[in-house]
């Protein structure tokens, strides 16, 4: 039986075009409720364990997959050769400190991170990179998240 986060994800595997399968609603809910949003496989396989979710690493990779294709995770820019996976699906932009490793996401306007970048810039004129990303459209049927809508 489902709980009520479960049938939510339930409703938006359908909606993204995936099948409804309970396994993969318990995931992203699972997914939704963890508090770091940014994980690799390995602790996707951790907290899966934890929850006692009968699926294997290897569909689990399979599943994180299929859910980002379908733009209900995404992926996390990295320069390592391992996926991150973002449980926030919604475009955002990150903070990325090599030291201390750790990624801050930004939910703010685009005048507020306009001025976040200038200060960045000015406190560290040669440690900052940015990189912008233009997300492929969605390939699910579901609701209107990042693509543009067709004319
Ligand atoms: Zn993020």
């Amino acid at each position: 039986m489902l709980n009520a986060g479960e049938k939510a994800c339930l409703a938006e595997l359908r909606e993204a075009g995936l099948p409804a399968r309970q396994a993969l609603a318990r995931l992203l809910a699972l997914l939704r409720d963890e508090q770091e949003t940014h994980l690799t496989l390995a602790e996707v396989v951790e907290i899966a364990g934890k929850a006692k979710l009968p699926i294997a690493p290897p569909a689990l990779a399979r599943h994180l997959e299929a859910l980002a294709q379908h733009r209900l995770i995404s992926r996390l820019p990295t320069a390592t050769a391992e996926s991150v996976f973002d449980t926030v699906p919604e475009p955002h932009a990150h903070l990325v400190y090599e030291e201390p490793a750790q990624t801050v996401d930004l939910h703010v306007s685009p005048a507020t991170l306009l001025a976040i970048i200038r200060h960045a810039l000015d406190a560290a004129p040669n440690q900052v990179e940015v990189l912008v990303r233009f997300r492929a459209r969605s390939i699910g049927a579901g609701r209107n998240r990042s693509a543009p809508a067709a004319s």
